[in-house]
């Protein structure tokens, strides 16, 4: 009993065609015309495999097998098809593409069950407009507020949503009860290099880290770039500047199990013939441990007082915006070991630096993410790419991981405890 490897092969290389890139990428943004296009191909693949098409106010698209009866609850195996400008063909599509060659194989077994199953393709995973769009909707996080705010132009986004037969009270309407839920499963790329360079098979993910997100601003006084002496400048560019160089001395010398990223500088005025008035500063964290994540707050706050009083300017530090860290499920993570171990695989656990669905789900249940390996470590690029022996393995290790939860006895206790806090 498995999966069916030139199966897998053809389902992945045809969910890779719409969008396709000459660099060998994909450029598939969400809604856009090759995702759309994406989608429907799924949909019909969908169907003539023989099971229900599903969709759902946020546009995510499933395919359903009620494999033990409706009052059963539902093993959810899946991923996302929508890219990042320019791409790669691994991030997201290994995953729908492994989820759907699970539900063909599993079907194909004859085995009895005691959950359903459906394979998802969730909606906007990227955040082109609206980050983890179609699997926050689910979960019955996504606010009119954050619709509201797309990151793109909205009225750009209004269009695209009408387009793709969506709105907005349709997607704040998708949410789904937790009593239907079994777990989530989801096969992702690494996209880093810790698998590869320890040389391991699987990663089995224990939780994904949170993201801190503030704006730093630093302000001094404008003024002529020829006639101001150096030494009466208050220039908001030094300051900006040596606060960027001393966010990585802090990572590298104290927090070395966090990262940081000062992601964009705005100078106003902005001119190369004026000293920069202020420089607003984007930075972000991420941390996987609540605590930590506030140690190293509090270090860079200091240091970014530091610096303005060094350059004789002042200094704003704003918190904008908090993406909580999330535990992925042990019950579930256990099997993942178990189910690779039964393969003859290794496995490794370890925390995702990267936000997946797989974070929105454990709100509604039990979820779980593996990883595979991917090649030096590149991804949302073109360069992205995990070898074809590794596809499989992960395959067939989400493969047997979902046979062993849908054979847990329908009267087991829940596999975790109720929802996470928010
Ligand atoms: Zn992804």
């Amino acid at each position: 009993m498995s999966i069916d490897e030139q199966r897998l092969r053809a389902t992945f290389d045809a969910l890779t065609t719409d969008g396709r890139t000459p660099e060998g990428g994909l450029n598939r943004p969400a809604l856009s015309t090759a995702h759309l296009a994406a989608r429907q191909r799924f949909a019909e693949m969908i169907t003539a495999g023989g099971f229900a098409v599903h969709t759902d106010g946020a546009g995510n698209v499933s395919a359903r097998w009620q494999a033990a009866g409706p009052a059963a609850p539902t093993l959810m195996i899946g991923s996302h098809l929508d890219s990042v400008p320019e791409g790669g063909r691994f991030d997201g599509a290994l995953g729908v593409a492994a989820a759907y060659e699970v539900l063909l194989a599993l079907h194909e077994c004859g085995e009895a069950f005691n959950a359903n199953l459906e394979v998802i393709d969730f909606t906007d995973e990227e955040g082109t407009w609206v980050s983890l769009m179609g699997s926050r909707a689910i979960s019955g996080q996504l606010t009119a507020r954050d619709l509201a705010n797309p990151r793109g132009n909205p009225a750009v986004f209004e269009k695209r949503l009408a387009r793709a037969g969506l709105t907005r009270s349709g997607i704040l309407a998708a949410s789904r009860a937790e009593e239907e839920f079994k777990a989530y499963l989801e096969l992702h790329i690494e996209q880093g290099t810790r698998l590869e360079s320890s040389g391991t098979n699987i990663g089995v993910v224990t939780g994904m880290v949170g993201i801190f997100m503030y704006l730093v601003t630093f302000r001094g006084t404008a003024n002529h770039a020829g006639t101001t002496p150096m030494d009466r400048r208050r220039d908001a560019a030094q300051g900006a500047s040596a606060f960027a160089l001393q966010v990585r001395t802090i990572i590298m010398d104290r927090f070395p199990d966090c990262v940081a990223t000062v992601g964009n500088m705005t100078f106003e005025p902005g001119a190369f013939n004026i000293v920069a008035r202020s420089v607003a500063c984007f930075m972000e964290f991420r941390s996987s441990d609540i605590a930590r994540a506030h140690a190293l707050q509090r270090a860079l706050r200091t240091m970014a007082f530091r610096e303005a009083e060094r350059f004789n300017l002042e200094v704003d530090f704003e918190h904008l915006e908090t993406v909580q860290p999330r535990t992925m499920d042990g019950h579930v993570q256990r099997t993942f070991h178990a189910a690779a171990a039964h393969l003859g695989l290794t496995t490794t656990g370890l925390p995702s630096l990267a936000g997946h669905d797989a974070q929105s789900m454990a709100l509604l249940g039990p979820a779980g993410l593996i990883f595979v390996p991917s090649v030096g470590g590149f991804s949302h690029s073109a360069r992205e790419h995990t070898r074809w022996e590794d596809c499989i393995r992960g395959c067939s290790t989400l493969f047997e991981a979902a046979r062993r939860l849908l054979s847990d006895p329908p009267d087991a206790a829940p596999i975790a405890g109720a929802r996470q806090a928010v």
